[in-house]
């Protein structure tokens, strides 16, 4: 029986981990592969956490992990595929033939294919997906030129055409990565006004082989077993055109990682788990830390301030259990 178990390893989960260690909890980590990492991992630099100027996302990652494994913060590398409270007839059932578990004590019960795992309190640091535009060509183009992580794949089109679909921090990051080795970089934004941070804006607007497609909309992609064309529509005058691309990079959002969560607690229109900076969800137990939860500024600063919020929480609910 766990104090607490947490779910997932981005900046949220490995803060949870560290926080739950040093308090004394009885935690484990539970992590989709043996080092997820979560989003972070995936960015090229990170110029915005104190004290780690242009620190590589791989690296910042690497360096959350190895100060848990430091700490000793146990791991366990399972797909988790249920999370619930454990019912009052296997309580019973429990108490009555082992004796440990007191039947009026809540427990949940943390389905994986590793097995069950029991624990009387969750942090949910699942963090969120990439959003898809949903449009034709894009699914059946997936790893044949449309790619939703410039990190990952960028250098694939080194001295080729590519298009950014977004407006935000990430499709401008993207931008400016993918300009480093590709001789052209369309960035294609539904708007007039980009939403991504102003400094991100100015690099972007200053490099000269990156050219910004304003109030247009991405309406198909197509090619034969690779991309090669990009079908354009102007929001506004209702211009239709043809881009030829070799590569699309989709960064049009992201969608919280909240499938499990949303039958036990309270998720807003968009899928967020409805908690406060304490990470206090509407399921007595269950804490959320990071980019699952409604915010306001999802960063791998505030994720990190969530796991260590998270685990202030958890502890005070232990203590009132105790009570
Ligand atoms: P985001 O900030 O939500 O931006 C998504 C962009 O995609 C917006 O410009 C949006 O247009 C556009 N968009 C959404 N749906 C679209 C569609 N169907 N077709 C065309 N365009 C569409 O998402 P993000 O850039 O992935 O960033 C996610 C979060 O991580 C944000 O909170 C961001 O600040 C944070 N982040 C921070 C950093 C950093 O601090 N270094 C780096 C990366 C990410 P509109 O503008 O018209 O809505």
């Amino acid at each position: 029986m766990y104090d607490v178990v947490i779910i997932g390893s981005g900046p949220a989960g490995l803060s949870a981990s560290i926080y739950a260690k040093r308090a004394g909890l009885n935690a484990v980590t539970i992590e989709k592969s043996p080092f997820s990492g979560g989003q972070v991992v995936n960015t090229y630099e990170v110029d915005n956490y104190p004290g780690l100027p242009g620190i590589n996302g791989f690296d910042m990652g690497m360096k959350f992990r190895e100060h848990a494994d430091k700490l000793g913060c146990e791991f366990l590398t399972a797909n988790v595929s249920c999370i619930r409270k454990k019912s009052e007839k296997e309580n019973l059932l429990q108490a009555a033939s082992v004796n440990t578990c007191g039947a009026e004590e809540e427990v949940f019960l943390i389905e994986t294919n590793q097995g069950i795992i029991e624990s009387r309190t969750v942090v949910a640091a699942m963090g969120a997906v990439h959003a898809k535009l949903g449009i034709p060509g894009e699914e059946e183009l997936a790893g044949m030129g449309v790619s939703y992580c410039a990190t990952c794949d960028g250098a694939f089109f080194k001295g080729r055409t590519t298009a950014v679909i977004g407006g935000g921090d990430v499709a401008i990051e993207d931008a400016i990565f993918l300009a480093r080795g590709c001789e052209k970089v369309y960035l294609i934004h539904r708007r007039d006004e980009l939403r991504g941070a102003e400094i991100l804006q100015k690099e972007l607007k200053s490099l000269s082989n990156v050219e910004i497609i304003w109030d247009t909309v991405a309406e198909k992609i197509e090619g034969e077993d690779q991309v090669e064309t990009l079908m354009l529509k102007n929001v506004k005058s209702g211009e239709q055109r043809n881009l030829s691309v070799d590569g699309v990079f989709v960064a049009v959002g992201i969608l919280p990682e909240s499938m499990l969560l949303r039958d036990i607690a309270d998720c807003d229109e968009k899928g967020y788990v409805v908690a406060g900076e304490d990470g206090v969800s509407s399921m007595p137990g269950l804490f959320v830390a990071g980019d699952v939860r409604t915010k306001k500024l999802r960063q791998i600063i505030t994720a990190a301030a969530d796991g260590a919020n998270a685990i202030t929480s958890v502890q005070e609910y232990l203590l009132r259990g105790k009570k």
